[in-house]
């Protein structure tokens, strides 16, 4: 597949007859760790990849905005700036629909365009494409506008495009880390302040990615219901999200909660404080002990929280194995299928490439994608 930059141009060409007046990327990302813990106001450490989606963008005179899905057969989608923006039954086309109309509802004033969108994030696969879809066009909605949106700000026009149009109520990370991304860098996010601290990933440790080969299914109701379950274990212990609680607190007041709230609560609690030890080991470049967080992760999102799924489990088994404590792997992203992260020194990469492809198959019979990422940059115009 040729890269998303020279599809999107061509796509633009082909149906819009001139260049795009200019190209906007945005990346998409892996979490290291801090999985669920957005929502509850908590601390994440993602950093953005060198996959990302591009919008070629250019301006038009017809009242609306035109958009071609490269990624989806070229389909086209085009609605009316002037009329309320309704839903589309194209599911790419309501990320486009609700940036635009969470950008007017907050008086960002937008102009006819036309647009070319192609992607190399790969969909639904826990390394959020649809965060680096919302960023990507809602900066060239605002470019083309001439428009100055600060990152924060995107994030979180972004967020509530995914949450109040699209329907899946995810919290704030995977949209800040694609407008704020770092190169080189993880960023330890405070999803209550919204702080961002830039955490540098040593030159000899590798960022390992492996696909399970699950599709997780879009604006999951399996997410939508751990959120709701989270809310009610706040609201148990009367405080404003799980990010207030420590765990004495936790234990202390855990009686009249059901168990499985209370795993749910437990999850976030403990993955909070689990995510500040990983930046600081992260810092100091201590594998041994970055990788004994990842592996509680995972075993904390498995027991728990409840949103691995067993070929996961055993991919992550099998990605932990060869470091010998030294690094370690879980899964990534909101759960159910998608893939499996592992944090290791460059050495041991060809290790755990190995027992990838010696002891994994997809649910289809297929060799695991398998790639090492690069931390990159946040959003920007090409
Ligand atoms: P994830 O964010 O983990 O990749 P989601 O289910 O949240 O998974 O989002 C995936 C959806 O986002 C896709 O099914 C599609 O509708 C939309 N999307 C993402 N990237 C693109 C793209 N390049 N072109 C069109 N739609 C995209
Ligand atoms: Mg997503």
């Amino acid at each position: 597949m040729t890269n998303p930059q020279t599809r999107a141009r061509a796509a633009y060409q082909k149906y819009f007859g001139i260049e795009p007046a200019m190209l906007l990327r945005a990346p998409g990302r892996v979490n290291l760790i801090g999985e669920h813990t957005d929502y509850n106001d908590g601390f994440v450490l993602p950093c953005a990849i060198d996959r990302e989606t591009i919008v070629a963008v250019g301006p038009a005179s017809n009242g609306a905005i035109t958009a071609i899905a490269c990624d989806f057969g070229e389909h086209r989608d085009s609605f009316s700036l002037s009329e309320p923006i309704g839903h589309a039954a194209a599911e790419w086309a309501n990320y486009l629909r609700g940036m635009a109309k969470v950008m007017l509802d907050d008086g960002i004033p937008l102009v006819s365009a036309h647009m070319a969108i192609a992607g190399d994030v790969p969909l639904g696969s826990g390394l959020s494409s649809s965060a680096s879809l919302e960023v990507a066009a809602g900066y060239a909605l605002a470019r083309i506008a001439r428009q100055i949106v600060g990152p924060a700000h995107m994030a979180k026009l972004a967020q509530r495009a995914e949450n109040d149009f699209v329907g899946c109520a995810c919290g704030i990370m995977d949209q800040l880390i694609a407008t704020s991304g770092q190169a080189g860098h993880a960023l330890l996010i405070d999803c209550r302040t919204l702080d961002c601290t830039p955490v540098s990933i040593p030159n000899d440790v590798s960022i390992l990615i492996a696909h399970s080969g699950v599709r997780h299914a879009h604006a999951g109701g399996e997410y939508n219901d751990r959120r709701r379950q989270c809310e009610a274990a706040a609201r148990h212990y009367g405080v404003a999200a799980l990010r207030d609680l420590t765990v004495q607190q936790l234990e202390l007041g855990k009686a009249g909660l059901d168990d499985v709230s209370y795993r749910r609560a437990r999850h976030v609690v403990t993955e909070n404080a689990r995510t500040e030890a990983a930046a600081s080991a992260l810092k100091s470049a201590d594998l041994a002990r970055l990788g004994e967080l990842m592996v509680q992760s995972h075993a904390s999102m498995r027991d728990d929280f409840e949103i691995t799924v067993p070929a996961i489990d055993h991919l992550a088994e099998i990605m932990t194995a060869p470091l010998a404590g030294d690094g370690g792997a879980r899964m990534t992203g909101g759960g159910f299928g998608g893939c499996v992260v592992a944090v290791a020194a460059n050495a041991n990469v060809p290790a755990v490439v190995n027992a990838i492809a010696d002891h994994y198959r997809t649910p289809e019979g297929l060799p695991a994608d398998v790639f090492v990422c690069r931390a990159s940059a946040g959003a920007s115009k090409i």
